[in-house]
């Protein structure tokens, strides 16, 4: 793969947005900074972040979308992740729902993908549950057929946009061995949510989810019956390229804070920039960002061109989001005493950071995605 340099559309799209997110959102995010935005509040904010094209910017122009592809995507969401990996992770899920809306039945795209990408409507994934969490293919959420319609009770759990959500794309067992994508409506059909507080990244929600006795037609099925867990591959494939990012925008605030803070704190009579160990180590944190972010644009070039990068991705989402890790604390560690204080962002980036390489398959889940497409043999389970 060679490196692409942006295209002069592309820059100006960046600087534009980049210019907005500063004026308009660094603000709020700032205002709300671990506390929770309520749905209005965030509902403002995503039809606002619509205007710059997310989402849409991946969806096809004859659904309503930019059609500019995911790299430009790409682009226009470090931006947003540098501000704030909140809104950053509600708009992700919003992308990602209005791109799982192109493949959807008719009737499905025409009711929800308008409002989602005027920003007016919060979609929502339902894979995980309290006794499911890497194993997919245990998922206990069951649909029973009633004619043409399906019952479904279950619970999920870490749903990102859960609180917010007006529809979840629940994946829901429907035979013994079948999962189905079933759209469940909160309002015509019904459910439940409940929000969980976390170590970081509270201003967004994460939520449990009820479902009890939902009366759900077998239109709202998306894809083929039973061919979820295929799909849920290819959802993959796309999310964990954009997990990956969100860890790039919180590398690249904690390289911009650190390096504000050592070219402006003396010690010994000099910037403590001007110390060889806190140069070294400022140059691995910028590395490591640069690196993660090539990581994460090789896989989205791939989908770009569409080619399979389960493989890359995977690799992009571990390596991106472990270094998310290791560079914010560093961060935190460069500003001393006063990097584990409210004052300095870093104290919130590092526990942000801790986050992020749980979502999509943990870290050992993708190196294990990752040896299983090197050798064939799975090692999952
Ligand atoms: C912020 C956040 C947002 C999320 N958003 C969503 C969402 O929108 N929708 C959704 O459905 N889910 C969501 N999730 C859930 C997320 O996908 C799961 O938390 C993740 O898949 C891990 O599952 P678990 O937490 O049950 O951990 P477990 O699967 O119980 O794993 C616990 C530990 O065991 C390890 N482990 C498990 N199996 C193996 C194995 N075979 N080999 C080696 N190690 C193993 C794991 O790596 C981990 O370290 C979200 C989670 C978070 C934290």
């Amino acid at each position: 793969m060679t490196y692409q340099l942006p295209t002069e559309e592309q820059r100006l799209a960046v600087e534009s947005f980049r210019k907005f997110l500063n004026a308009e959102i660094k603000p709020i995010a700032r205002e709300y900074a671990d506390r929770f935005i309520p749905k209005e509040k965030m509902r403002e904010i995503t039809q606002a972040i619509a205007e710059f094209g997310m989402p849409g910017a991946a969806v096809p122009v004859e659904h309503g979308g930019l059609g500019l592809g995911y790299v430009t995507q790409g682009m226009l969401f470090e931006e947003l992740v540098t501000v704030s990996v909140d809104i950053g992770l509600c708009v992700m899920i919003n992308n990602g729902a209005a791109e799982f809306l192109v493949d959807a039945p008719a009737h499905l795209r025409e009711k929800y993908l308008p409002g989602l990408l005027a920003g007016k409507i919060f979609g929502s994934f339902g894979i995980s549950e309290p006794d499911v969490g890497s194993n997919v293919i245990d998922i206990k959420t069951r649909g029973v057929r009633d004619g043409d319609h399906f019952i479904i009770n279950g619970e999920k759990t870490w749903i990102s946009n859960g609180h917010y959500s007006d529809y979840i794309i629940c994946t829901t067992r429907t035979g013994d061995r079948e999962l189905s994508h079933i759209l469940i409506d909160r309002e015509e059909h019904g459910y439940e949510s409940r929000n969980i507080e976390k170590i970081a990244m509270n201003s967004q929600s994460t939520a449990q989810i009820f479902i009890t006795d939902a009366r759900v037609p077998v239109a709202n099925v998306i894809g083929q019956e039973g061919a979820a867990l295929k799909n849920t591959m290819k959802v993959f494939e796309k999310a964990r390229a954009h997990v990956g990012m969100l860890s790039v925008g919180l590398m690249r605030a904690a390289v911009e804070e650190t390096i504000a803070y050592v070219t402006d704190r003396k010690q010994f009579g000099k910037p403590i920039a001007a110390h060889q160990l806190v140069s070294a180590k400022l140059a691995e944190m910028a590395t490591l960002t640069d690196a993660s972010r090539l990581m994460c644009f090789r896989a989205l070039s791939l989908i770009d061109a569409g080619v399979r990068c389960d493989l890359q991705s995977s690799m992009a989402k571990w390596f991106a989001t472990e270094m998310g890790v290791k560079v914010c604390r560093d961060a935190v560690q460069l500003h001393g005493g006063n990097g584990l204080t409210k004052a300095f962002q870093v104290e919130r980036l590092a526990r942000e950071a801790i986050v992020i390489p749980i979502p999509d398959g943990t870290t050992e889940i993708q190196k294990l995605v990752i040896g299983r497409g090197l050798t064939g043999i799975s090692a999952i389970v």
